[in-house]
């Protein structure tokens, strides 16, 4: 008698095909930088073409009807998002993105709870947008920045970040997927060590919204952001989430018209939700193509893209194993994100032979210079894989790989 073999064990990853609802790509481009900025499905550029073409008007103000749609298609659009993210726990504030979110809570909530001798703690592999707002709060305000280690792979090292956590300590703060190694940080155990000193947890959720499905019930953090343009939707929008205690505490940060509810020149009161810190006319079409975007991928499923992704990470990593002199950073598991080195040549040069061969990486510092130090090398080149790609993408990308060790003799 034979025995079943199970089948997850036997059959191929199963990968996604996609390649042709991304009007930007085309047959032979091979588009690793979707951690950069992710390219657009059809759908999204179609939603923002209507919106702009034929439902276009402002919102809030306006009494007419095609202006009551637009404000309602924006709200629904922060409504999508909640959903997304399942934050119905908190408000939702469009921000121009991740980098725009940090600074509000850094500004708002950051000068209003963090004092002198307080401690904000960080980690080694932050983008920049999620340290220098903490600086600056730090510097404006006399608190101190601990940083933590991280495991010799490149992940957070989770223990020794709870280690760090004091009774001084008021805010952790760290990116839920990193943006050079894809390793995925362990946020329900840090989240519950923050709190249990009362302090707040901000996840900089911009690698991670793309990639795997986020909830914020689950993760437990107090402040989540990320960026409409890596998650499939245009530039200029991005998501603050705020859970609704936090929310109550902050003061506002920009000034101007629709976040206010009376304004004299001696007192000014402030709408209550999260228009409060939506100071000036939004970006109103950026949150309808972010909708478009949430639903393209809710369509998908998370689940399915991440096992796509790592698919496609997989056997590149693999093919970097085999070829002596080629050197992959960050751990097995990580999300999408490939940081690499081919012998010792400059990143730049890499990906300028890469290029010639119609493959598009990233290279350079990826806006996290401290995690640079920590590895050792002053850049690295960078593969990311998104929704669109494919095998085939992988065997461009190897293919001038092995060009570049020709070239240079690596
Ligand atoms: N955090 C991470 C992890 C990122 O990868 C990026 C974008 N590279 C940012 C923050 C900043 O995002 P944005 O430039 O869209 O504000």
């Amino acid at each position: 008698m034979t025995l079943p073999l199970a089948a997850h064990l036997i059959q191929p990853p199963s990968l996604l095909d996609l390649r042709g609802e991304f009007p930007g790509i085309g047959e032979e481009w091979a588009y690793l930088d979707g951690a950069a900025t992710a390219q657009k499905p059809r759908v999204v550029v179609e939603a923002i073409t209507r919106a702009y073409a034929e439902d276009y008007a402002t919102v809030h103000r306006g009494v007419y009807q095609r202006s009551s749609r637009m404000t309602e298609r924006y709200e629904a659009a922060r409504d999508a998002t909640s959903r997304f993210i399942n934050g119905g726990g908190g408000e939702v504030i469009f921000v121009r993105g991740a980098t725009e979110a940090i600074n509000l809570v850094a500004n708002s909530w950051g000068n209003a709870h963090v004092g002198a001798g307080d401690h904000i703690l960080l980690t080694r592999l932050e983008h920049h947008a999620n340290i220098v707002p903490w600086r600056m709060l730090a510097d404006r305000v006399g608190a101190v920045l601990d940083v933590a280690p991280l495991t010799a792979d490149g992940r957070i090292d989770t223990e020794a970040l709870i280690a760090l956590i004091g009774p001084r300590t008021r805010l952790v703060a760290i990116a839920h997927v990193s943006n050079v190694l894809g390793s995925v940080a362990e946020v329900p155990a840090i989240a519950a060590a923050a709190h249990a000193v009362g302090a707040k947890l901000l996840v900089d959720g911009c690698q991670a919204t793309p990639r795997i499905a986020v909830d914020m019930v689950e993760l437990g953090a107090d402040f989540y952001c990320f960026s409409g343009h890596k998650l499939y939707g245009p530039t200029g929008i991005g998501v603050l989430w705020v859970k609704a205690d936090s929310f109550q505490s902050m003061p506002p940060w920009q000034g101007g018209g629709s976040m206010i509810d009376r304004v004299t020149f001696e007192h000014i009161t402030y709408l209550s939700g999260p228009q409060r810190f939506e100071a000036g006319t939004p970006h109103i079409v950026g949150a309808i193509g972010l909708h478009a975007a949430m639903d393209w991928v809710e369509n998908i499923g998370l689940d399915a893209l991440a096992s796509h992704e790592h698919a496609l990470l997989a056997m590149a990593r693999a093919e970097m194993a085999n070829r002596p002199g080629v050197r992959a950073f960050g751990p097995d598991d990580s999300a999408g994100i490939l940081s690499f080195a081919v012998g010792d040549i400059h990143p730049h040069d890499v990906a300028t032979i890469l290029d010639e061969g119609g493959v598009a990486i990233r290279a350079g510092h990826h806006c996290a210079q401290p995690l640079m130090e920590e590895l050792g090398v002053s850049a690295t080149a960078r593969a990311s894989f998104s929704a669109h790609n494919d095998v085939a993408d992988v065997e461009r990308l190897m293919a001038a790989i092995d060009r570049v060790q020709r070239i240079f003799g690596v």
